[in-house]
């Protein structure tokens, strides 16, 4: 029964069709720049003799057109992997924002599709382009039912202590002004791989999972459940990212609009786009940055500096709110590759109980599982590949399961 991922952003899609009963990935790819003058498609295809890969570039006008090609691929009469659209069992979207309505993951229907639209103010960017992506696949794929899963859910057992802020009730009750966490989908799957690797039911352990990608967010998760996450009302909060600044002194915004004049639009542009590391240093992807650093540049070792101190204060925070903590997970293009930056956040963490093995940290091996605290850490380290869609995959095929 194969199972068709999709995670549609403005301008992109992503995809990834699995074969639920081997377990295994049939094709995989992503159309980018659509509506761009020059679009582009890389598409992959698995059987028994390996991977058939394919590259092009020619202008896509919108996501019916992309998808409609990566139909045509996942048919294709040399490399195609299914022979009917209708084999497909069903489509699991990413959903970005799923506000307080949607705690689970949800089989969609025309009540679901308006909630997500209702939903916009909250996600402008992203809810818009996946529901996008919803309707495009209804289209090409009528027989399969479509599952949202949204990246916001798995923190919705946050507990009002850790959710609300404090300023007037009224921008809760009448706004849903509060946080809600994102990169929930990659803090679920992480945390559950660490509750395998602990050998325990994900119920009895607590961790602190840190997703380090572009985009910057750590949850404590207790028993399972998140209970509080470093993104906030939006995913600007928090971490230091590649372009976002993260926590910043909200009066701030105040200074840059009322003192210095800019427009709320440029102050989005700046903490949202123009900030975090390329804002310190030019560059955004932290292994030029390291080169920068390894080259003697002070700004670049004060960056990254910075970059882990603050992952070191949220250690430190959701140590303080888990009391006990079983293991740390690293995760996403920074957390799994950048041994530097685990270090650099763990050191000096030995009176929490966590330490790292400098050895099994700076050689663990890319795209794998691997343990790298010190012998007696009390809290154990896991490096720990994510794998959203295939965690949309598995609940999109929950979802149906539940339905019979
Ligand atoms: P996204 O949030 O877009 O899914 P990823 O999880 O793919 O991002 O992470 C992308 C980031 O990972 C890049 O910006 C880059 O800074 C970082 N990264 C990838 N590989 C390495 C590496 N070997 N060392 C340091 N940083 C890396």
């Amino acid at each position: 029964m194969p199972i068709l991922v999709l995670n549609s952003g403005s301008s992109s899609i992503k995809y990834r069709l699995f074969d639920m009963a081997q377990e295994r990935t049939l094709a995989a790819g992503l159309v980018e720049r659509i509506g761009e003058p020059l679009g582009h498609l890389r598409h992959e295809a698995f059987d028994d003799q390996g991977a058939h890969k394919l590259s092009e570039s020619y202008p896509i006008a919108d996501h019916r057109q992309g998808l409609r090609r990566v139909a045509e691929l996942l048919l294709h009469p040399e490399i195609g992997v299914i022979a009917d659209a209708g084999e497909i069992t069903a489509v699991g979207h990413r959903v970005v924002h799923g506000g307080e309505r949607f705690s689970q993951p949800t089989r969609i229907d025309a009540a679901v599709r308006a909630a997500i639209r209702d939903l916009i103010p909250l996600a402008p960017l992203h809810n818009p382009a996946n529901l996008q992506g919803i309707e495009v696949a209804t289209e090409l794929f009528p027989q399969a039912p479509q599952v949202a899963v949204f990246d916001t859910a798995f923190h919705q057992t946050m507990p009002a202590v850790a959710y609300r802020y404090a300023i007037p009730r009224r921008f809760y009750d009448e706004q849903g002004v509060r946080v809600y966490g994102f990169h929930g989908i990659s803090h679920l799957y992480v945390s559950k791989q660490a509750a395998r690797r602990l050998g325990r039911p994900p119920t009895e352990v607590n961790v602190i999972t840190a997703h380090l990608g572009n985009g910057c967010s750590i949850t404590a998760v207790r028993g399972g459940q998140s209970v509080d996450t470093s993104m906030g009302f939006t995913p600007l909060a928090g971490l230091i990212m590649g372009t976002r600044s993260g926590d910043i002194d909200p009066a701030l915004v105040i200074y840059l609009g009322a003192a210095l004049g800019l427009s709320f639009a440029e102050i989005d542009r700046l903490l949202n786009k123009e900030s975090g590391m390329l804002g310190l240093t030019g560059a955004n992807d932290l292994r030029d940055i390291a080169q920068r650093q390894a080259a003697g540049d002070a700004e670049a070792a004060l960056a990254l500096a910075m970059y882990a101190y603050r992952l070191k204060k949220y250690i430190g925070a959701y140590t303080a709110v888990l009391g006990r903590v079983d293991a740390l997970v690293f995760t996403a293009g920074v957390g799994e590759n950048a041994a530097f930056v685990r270090a650099q956040a763990c050191a000096g963490l030995e009176g929490l109980g966590i330490a790292l093995d400098a050895a099994r940290n700076a050689q663990a091996p890319r795209g794998q599982f691997s343990e790298i605290q010190a012998a007696g850490s009390a809290v154990k380290v896991f490096v720990i590949p994510t794998d959203e869609e295939q965690e949309i995959a598995q609940q999109t095929a929950a979802v149906l399961e539940m339905e019979g």
